[in-house]
């Protein structure tokens, strides 16, 4: 598989099979650290992650740590995207709002597991950087939007899912109304030395339920966009 991007840097990254062998040992290490959803991980089998980083770290990009990208900002290690895909319970069709779409990689995961992907970032130069690439990488029908994630995205809600991958203090009610009754938030909460990764399930227009999955570590939900 071979796809051509960023035609002014003349740059041209292709999927090659030591590419596939890393994510085939990345997938084993998920598996034995407890991922068990076989979509989840088959999503993650199949997208080139490394197209999602600088050039020179292609090498860094199958380990499961988190990377710097663009604008201060991190990709997420791949064990976090893949709990927090298995904690969404994704079906095939589901409509998932993801709030920070930094590198991409999260939304292309939910993409190829089925779901229809809106993904909003805070961060022009992200926004603008990511949204082409996707593009470029095939996974057109990905709905990129640039604004804050905290008010969410009204005019096409409601959501199934909801799933924030950034850190926050404040629960989120405005964006909490944007998820069906029956529907899932999954989010990372706490302050900037560490979160709890909840899951939020609504179980009426007032009422919901909380599970608490253990500690995590995510960049700050910030306010307002940049
Ligand atoms: N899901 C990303 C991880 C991104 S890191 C990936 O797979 O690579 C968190 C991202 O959230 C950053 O890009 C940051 O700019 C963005 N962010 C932080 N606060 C936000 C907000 N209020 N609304 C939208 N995006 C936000």
């Amino acid at each position: 598989m071979n796809y051509s991007l960023d035609s002014k840097r003349k740059v041209r990254k292709s999927d090659r099979p030591r590419h596939r062998g890393l994510r085939q040992k990345l997938i084993a290490n998920l598996s034995a650290k407890g991922i068990a959803d076989q979509r989840v991980l088959q999503a993650m089998l199949s997208i080139p992650r490394h197209f999602m980083i600088d050039e020179e770290f292609v090498d860094w990009a199958y380990r499961d740590i988190a990377f710097p990208i663009e604008a201060d900002q991190t990709i997420s290690m791949p064990y976090t995207v893949a709990m927090q895909s298995q904690l969404l319970e994704v079906q095939p069709g589901d409509k998932i709002l993801e709030v920070g779409t930094g590198s991409g990689y999260q939304a292309a995961v939910l993409y190829v597991m089925g779901a229809k992907v809106y993904t909003i970032e805070r961060q022009r130069d992200l926004f603008d950087k990511t949204s082409i690439l996707l593009n470029e990488m095939g996974y057109h029908r990905i709905r990129t939007l640039y604004g804050d994630g905290y008010i969410g995205a009204q005019r096409f809600a409601p959501f199934d899912k909801i799933i924030v991958t950034a850190g926050t203090q404040i629960f989120p009610h405005r964006l909490f109304e944007q998820v069906k009754i029956g529907g899932i938030m999954v989010i990372p909460q706490g302050g900037r030395s560490g979160q709890e990764m909840m899951r939020y399930i609504k179980t009426s227009k007032t009422t919901y339920l909380s599970e608490n999955h253990g500690s995590c570590a995510f960049v700050p939900m910030l306010s307002g966009t940049r």
